[in-house]
């Protein structure tokens, strides 16, 4: 008899969990998978998937009204929110169903199921309440939204779980952070028409991005009706007959007809026995791993959201690929996480590699600025005051392309071509020779010439 029911046990169906089992399945193991929620995680279920639809959803009142421009009638254009939530229901399981098609089609066994460490090498299913043995576990619970531990009235907000299946849209909402989660979220709001708030305790959202990408982003949200309360943060929620009425840290309130926080997210370790088993954690509750993603303990790895590295579905993916060929391929390797492509899908959006400016400018002497801003040719015939800003940033002695910020339409789709280039060494030379492709907007991007120069030295 086997020593272990199985090779491996993974903890967590979503991005890498499925990932790492699809893949050592693959290479001969004999893997377990328990997930207590829905297969796919929360990128699949609430996060990225259902985020990017609802994007969609919120950018055709801007293109009815750009249509127009274009000589289309289009009349009349209500919209239903609850069709929205049950179209994107549909959507979301039938992925929901592929991930679980994919682990059952490459052998592993699949369970409905929460699990918790006993020790190094067993796992307890807790709804069925037996125990199983592996001799690999691989946790990959992902994380959860936090919301301000001390908030008064805490448990009447809801966070991006909730906000995809709101029974209805809000006539206000009012949304608490500044990352990159709460501003698609409010651009999503906004776009589909409810009055839309961003409180955040900084003095600008989406800290840590380019400048100009987020002065863009800034800009085209207040055209759209977004309102920015900076520097406050809320300290209590009041439910009232008619709503909700969040009191600022200042004393002054906002009411809404919901509050969301989208104040950043930790590590989903709750009820996993991680001190049965010995895991360490670091101080966000991280679970501590290495290059190849293994724990303190020799039979536990971990990867993904719940070890607070980077957190991005593909990042999860590679990390789970990269544990499976190493720990069961016989192919060992490690997760490379430089020039990691993201974007924001705000409208307008943002796509971005390499350094931001802020960063380029520490890191090497001489930085080179290329910029253009400018109004697309859409927006032109539309009669719309919108604008693109690309930006290349180059270091001087060397002339590779160090950073790739792109606010406007597809924003995502074009960057993630430049992180090719830029992955390879592609110098600002390289950009330059580069064909135009007419007429696109990221044509903009191998024709930039010009310098930027400040406008204070443009003056000197
Ligand atoms: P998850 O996908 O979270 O999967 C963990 C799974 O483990 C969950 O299904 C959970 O139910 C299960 N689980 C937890 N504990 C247990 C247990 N004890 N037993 C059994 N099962 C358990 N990333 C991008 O790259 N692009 C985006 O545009 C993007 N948008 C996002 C938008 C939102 C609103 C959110 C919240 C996230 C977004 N992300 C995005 C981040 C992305 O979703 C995560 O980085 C990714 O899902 C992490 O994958 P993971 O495998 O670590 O965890």
């Amino acid at each position: 008899m086997a020593e272990y029911d199985f090779d491996l046990f993974v903890i967590g169906g979503g991005s890498g969990g499925v990932r790492a089992a699809r893949i050592s399945a693959g290479h001969g193991a004999k893997v377990g998978v328990a997930e207590s929620f829905r297969y796919g995680g929360t990128c699949v279920i609430r996060g990225c998937v259902p985020k990017k639809l609802y994007v969609y959803a919120s950018r055709f009142p801007q293109e009815f009204a750009a249509a127009r421009g274009f000589g289309w009638d289009v009349g009349e254009t209500p919209f239903s929110w609850s069709q929205l939530v049950t179209a994107k229901e549909r959507e979301i399981t039938r992925l929901e169903g592929l991930y679980q098609k994919g682990l059952e089609n490459a052998g592993a066994t699949v369970f409905a199921d929460h699990a918790r460490l006993v020790d190094g090498h067993t796992v307890e299913l807790t709804k069925e309440g037996r125990t199983i043995t592996a001799k690999r576990i691989l946790i990959a619970t992902g994380g959860t939204p936090n919301i301000d531990p001390k908030l008064d009235g805490r448990e009447h907000v809801i966070t991006s779980n909730e906000a995809f299946d709101l029974e209805r849209l809000p006539k206000h909402i009012v949304i608490a952070g500044g990352g990159y989660i709460a501003v698609e979220f409010a651009g999503i709001f906004a776009g589909l028409g409810v009055e839309t708030t961003l409180i955040y305790r900084r003095d600008k959202i989406l800290r840590g991005f380019d400048e100009d990408m987020r002065d863009a982003v800034e800009k085209g949200y207040r055209d759209l009706g977004v309102r920015f309360v900076y520097n406050r943060t809320f300290k209590k929620i009041e439910k009232t007959s008619s709503g909700l009425i969040g009191h600022m840290d200042n004393g002054a309130t906002l009411e809404a007809g919901q509050i969301m926080f989208a104040i950043g997210r930790s590590p989903n370790t709750a009820n996993l026995g991680l001190d049965a088993a010995g895991v360490e954690t670091g101080p966000g509750g991280e679970i501590l791993v290495d290059a190849k993603s293994r724990t303190n303990v020799d039979s536990v790895f971990a990867v993904g959201d719940v070890t607070d590295r980077v957190q991005l579905t593909p990042v999860a993916i590679r990390e789970g690929h990269a544990f499976a060929d190493t720990e069961f391929g016989g192919k060992p390797w490690a997760t490379d996480y430089d020039l990691i492509p993201t974007a924001v899908f705000s409208t307008p959006e943002i796509g971005t590699v390499g350094l931001p400016e802020h960063e380029a400018r520490a890191k090497y002497a001489q930085l080179d600025v290329y910029k253009s801003y400018f109004r697309p040719m859409k927006a032109v015939m539309a009669g719309k005051d919108e604008r693109t800003m690309m930006k290349l940033l180059v270091d001087g002695a060397s002339d590779r392309v160090v950073g790739c910020h792109v606010a406007g339409h597809d924003a995502a789709e074009m960057v993630q071509s430049v992180a090719i280039a830029m992955r390879m060494g592609a110098t600002k030379a390289d950009f330059d020779r580069t064909m135009a492709l007419h007429p696109s907007a990221s044509e903009e991007l191998v024709t930039m010439r010009e310098k930027w120069v400040p406008p204070a030295q443009a003056a000197e």
